[in-house]
């Protein structure tokens, strides 16, 4: 078969794609700085034989290799780091520091895994690259910055994205999880939440503690309106359905006998339709509005959206096309995928583009390992998670898994 003698080359890449998964591991750099990064993937890309598009919303690499009519596919890896201080004791551990968006020194680790998907992108572009006989088409190995600040594919888009690569017939993404390295799963329908923080002022009157008749109390306003919010999930979303309203942060006032003459609160909002959605965020400005002029505000409430990420639900003929691939080649290695509560921007990309798109997760923790804590019942202890400290997929077989992944969706479609 075709797709095996690609996936027979695995031994050829595995040297060097280890030492490149070190060294990125070694030298993460935050989102909208990933030059390092961007520059070590075009020099690979190149040396593969990919047409490039270099700098694209910022430090985006796009590689483009035709050959000849074919589907053309579309694989995006994520390349940024978070501020997080790695504490894996590992020998290719992160020492680095950098300056954030603030201009604050902060430590900064590979803690989602992205250097995996990374090495899993280029080991799978260079196995394309060597055996060209096996397949025909065109494969488009799209390297984003800023997926962990959700504005990095956005970013892409609106620096030309769409017109600089052949518009491709199916988008694919993949990434690491706290789950057995070897394993690969997938899920049809909404598999990543959407996400949405917003940050609400409210304007009261200020005043002398002594004195609340002068006052418009914001404090008191924001409290009702922390309570009153919690009845949206519980009253306005029907119970088959699933969301998430969390107010995680109410700042008001400096002293205790100041009426302040504010009020801020910022929420995040998760949500598995776009529907439920566009509900919440309706309703949260329908309540705080109504609770504003139950107090007797002089100003209207001011609502501030940020760090919005899409929803990632995948399409589901392109999912059992992939779920099948895997099927074929993991055998009981694949399996489904269970919904994930974190949020991710890929799909912002096949979205402009009007392309259908899967997301898979595969395994990053030794199997081992993970079989222990699962023994132990131990797996939310023991296990870290993406964006703690100590999470650090294991080598291998994480980064054989993820390459052989991208190269057997890709093939599901490319291959002769
Ligand atoms: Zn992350
Ligand atoms: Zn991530």
């Amino acid at each position: 078969m075709t797709t095996s003698s690609v996936l027979a080359g695995l031994d050829r890449v595995r040297g060097w794609q280890e030492e490149f998964y070190r060294d990125l591991h070694a030298h993460p750099e935050l989102s909208h700085q990933e030059r390092r990064t961007a520059q070590r993937v075009t020099q690979r890309l190149r040396h593969a034989g990919y047409e490039l598009h270099e700098g694209i919303g910022g430090t985006g690499v796009v590689g483009v290799l035709s050959n000849g009519t074919g589907p053309t596919v579309l694989l995006r890896a994520d390349m940024d780091a978070l501020p997080v201080r790695e504490d894996t004791g590992l020998p290719y551990a992160s020492t680095v520091t950098a300056a954030d968006a603030e201009g604050d020194q902060v430590p900064v680790a590979h803690a989602c895994g992205h250097d995996v998907h990374v090495s899993c992108l280029l080991g799978a572009a260079q196995l394309l690259a060597d055996d060209r006989d096996a397949w025909h088409g065109t494969v488009v190995a799209l390297f984003q910055p800023a997926e962990e600040t959700g504005d990095g594919a956005r970013g892409m888009l609106d620096d030309g994205l769409a017109e600089r690569i052949p518009t491709p017939d199916v988008a694919l993404a993949q990434h690491v999880l706290p789950a057995p390295a070897g394993h690969v799963g997938t899920l049809a329908g909404p598999v990543l939440s959407a996400a949405d923080s917003m940050r609400i002022t409210v304007h009261g009157r200020g005043a002398h503690g002594s004195m609340p008749q002068a006052a418009v109390d914001p404090v008191v306003l924001a409290s009702m309106i922390v309570i009153r919010l919690q009845t949206i999930v519980s009253r306005e979303i029907p119970p088959g359905q699933t969301a998430v309203l969390t107010v995680g942060s109410l700042r008001a006032g400096r002293k205790s006998n100041v009426i302040p003459d504010r009020a801020v609160l910022e929420l995040n909002v998760r949500t598995y339709s776009d529907t439920t959605r566009d509900g919440i965020l309706e309703a949260i400005r329908r309540i705080v509005t109504a609770e504003c002029q139950a107090s007797g505000c002089p100003r209207d409430p001011e609502f501030e959206l940020f760090d919005r990420f899409p929803l990632t639900s995948n399409d589901p003929d392109v999912t059992a096309r992939v779920a099948g691939a895997f099927g074929e080649f993991f055998g009981d290695r694949a399996g489904p995928l269970e919904q994930q509560t974190a949020s991710e921007d890929f799909s912002d990309i096949p979205t402009a583009l009007g392309v259908p798109y899967t997301y898979w997760g595969i395994g990053g923790i030794d199997a081992k390992t993970y079989q222990r804590a699962q023994e132990a019942g131990r797996v939310s202890q023991d296990i870290p998670v993406n964006h703690s400290p100590g999470f650090a997929p294991v080598i291998q077989p994480t980064l054989d898994t993820g390459t052989q992944a991208l190269l057997a969706a890709a093939l599901a479609w490319l291959a002769r």
